[in-house]
C-alpha cells in the first residue's frame, strides 16, 4: 500500500480522537509510530480481510477477532488503566 492510504487512515484516526467529547485521549504525537501502525493495520486488511490491530494476533474465531478491529474498545482494557495507552500506543490518555 502507498503513502496515500496510510495518510487517509491516519486522518480517520485523528478525526476519531477529535470526536471524543470527554477529551480524554488523543492520537500518539509520534507520527512515525502512528504511520508504522497504520501500515500494520492496512497489511492486516490486505492479508486477513479486516483492519485488525497490528499488535495482536487473530484467532480465526469471528467473535474474538471482531474485538480487535482497530480502533478497538481500548479504554475498557487493563493496559489503558495501567499505562494510559492502547496496546500499541496508537491512542494515549491525556494527562490531567
Ligand atoms: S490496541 Fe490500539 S492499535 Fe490496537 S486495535 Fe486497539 S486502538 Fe487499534
Amino acid at each position: 500500500m502507498g503513502k496515500e492510504e496510510i495518510d487517509k487512515l491516519v486522518k480517520i484516526w485523528q478525526d476519531f480522537a477529535g470526536l471524543q467529547t470527554d477529551d480524554k485521549f488523543f492520537l500518539n504525537p509520534d507520527m512515525k509510530r502512528v504511520e508504522q501502525l497504520a501500515k500494520g493495520v492496512l497489511d492486516n486488511e490486505e492479508n486477513h480481510g479486516l483492519k485488525f490491530c497490528p499488535c495482536r494476533i487473530t484467532t480465526g474465531r469471528f467473535d474474538d477477532d471482531i474485538k480487535i478491529i482497530c480502533p478497538c474498545n481500548f479504554r475498557m482494557q487493563k493496559t489503558w488503566q495501567d499505562k494510559g495507552e492502547c496496546w500499541c500506543s496508537l491512542f494515549v490518555k491525556k494527562k490531567s
